[in-house]
C-alpha cells in the first residue's frame, strides 16, 4: 500500500516534470478510457498535489483524482522512452513537451469538476494532511480522541481522523514513540498522542527525502533494534492490518 510519502514523492516528480505544459491525454486501458481521463487531452496541467494517500492533478475546471491502493502507481518517463510495464495496462498517459507521466491500475481514478472538490464525499471526509507544510497536531490529536477506546495503532490508520499513515508508519511511529500500539486512546496524553504523530511525519519527510523505507519493526524480520527481543505480530482494527510492535520497549 502506498502511503503518504510515497504518494508526496509522486506528486513532485509529476509537477516536476509536467506542471504548466499542455499534456498529450491518452487512455490505453479501457479502465482509464471508462474514467473519461481522455476529456484531459490538450488542457494544461497547472499542478500536481498529494492530500494523504490521494493525487490530485489540477487541470482547469477539471481535477484527476487518483488513489494507488495496494497496487496502484505512478511512473515517470522521458516521451518516448522505454516503460517498465505493458503499454496497454496504462490507465492515463499525459504526455508534456519531453517527460511523460503514465498511471497504472489501483482502486480510484477518475475525474472530478474543481468546483465540485471541496464538497467531494470521497475527500471532504479525509482528516488533516500529516504531511502538510504546518498540521495542525492538535487539531489531529483532538480527532484521534473521538472514540476514546480505540486502540493507537487503528486509529492513526483512520483517513478520516489523520490522511496519509499506513501500515507501515503505523507500526514505526508507534515503535519511535515507545508506545504499545494496542494501548486504548484514553490510556494516552495528549504528550503521548503528540510523540506519536512527530515521528511518522519525522519519519515520512525522510523517506520522501530518500526515497527509501528502513524498518525497525515493519515485518518483524529481525529482532527489536533496541533491546533485541523477538518482534510481535497481530491483524488490529476492523480491517484486520498487521500491527508490528516491542512488547518489552512499547508500553
Ligand atoms: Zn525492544
Amino acid at each position: 500500500m502506498a502511503e503518504g510519502d510515497t504518494i508526496l514523492r509522486a506528486a513532485r516528480r509529476i509537477d516536476a516534470a509536467l506542471a504548466g505544459e499542455t499534456v498529450a491525454t491518452t487512455a490505453p486501458n479501457p479502465r482509464g478510457r471508462a474514467a473519461g481521463v481522455e476529456r484531459l487531452d490538450g488542457r494544461r496541467l497547472e499542478r500536481v498535489e498529494s492530500h494523504g494517500k490521494n493525487l490530485l492533478l489540477h487541470c482547469g475546471d477539471l481535477v484527476l483524482h487518483s488513489h494507488m491502493g495496494m497496487n496502484g502507481s505512478w511512473h515517470v518517463y522521458p516521451r518516448g522512452g522505454r516503460w517498465r510495464k505493458p503499454r496497454r495496462a496504462a490507465w492515463a498517459v499525459l504526455a508534456g513537451d519531453t517527460q511523460e507521466a503514465v498511471q497504472f491500475g489501483g482502486p480510484t481514478l477518475r475525474l472530478i469538476s474543481a468546483a465540485r472538490l471541496p464538497r467531494d464525499p470521497q475527500l471532504a471526509r479525509l482528516g488533516p494532511d500529516i504531511l502538510a507544510p504546518e498540521p495542525n497536531l492538535d487539531a489531529i490529536v483532538g480527532a484521534l480522541r473521538a472514540d476514546p477506546s480505540r486502540g493507537l495503532g487503528d486509529a492513526l490508520l483512520d483517513q478520516t481522523l489523520v490522511a496519509g499513515i499506513g501500515n507501515i508508519f503505523k507500526s514505526e511511529a508507534c515503535f519511535a514513540a515507545r508506545l504499545d500500539p494496542w494501548r486504548p486512546l484514553a490510556d494516552l496524553s495528549d504528550d503521548d498522542l503528540r510523540a506519536v504523530l512527530e515521528a511518522a511525519r519525522a519519519q515520512m519527510l525522510e523517506a520522501v527525502a530518500s526515497g527509501r523505507h528502513t524498518y525497525a519493526v515493519y515485518r518483524g524480520r529481525r529482532p527489536c533494534p533496541s533491546c533485541g527481543g523477538r518482534i510481535a505480530s497481530r491483524g488490529q482494527g476492523d480491517a484486520n492490518r498487521t500491527t508490528y510492535w516491542c512488547p518489552d520497549c512499547q508500553l
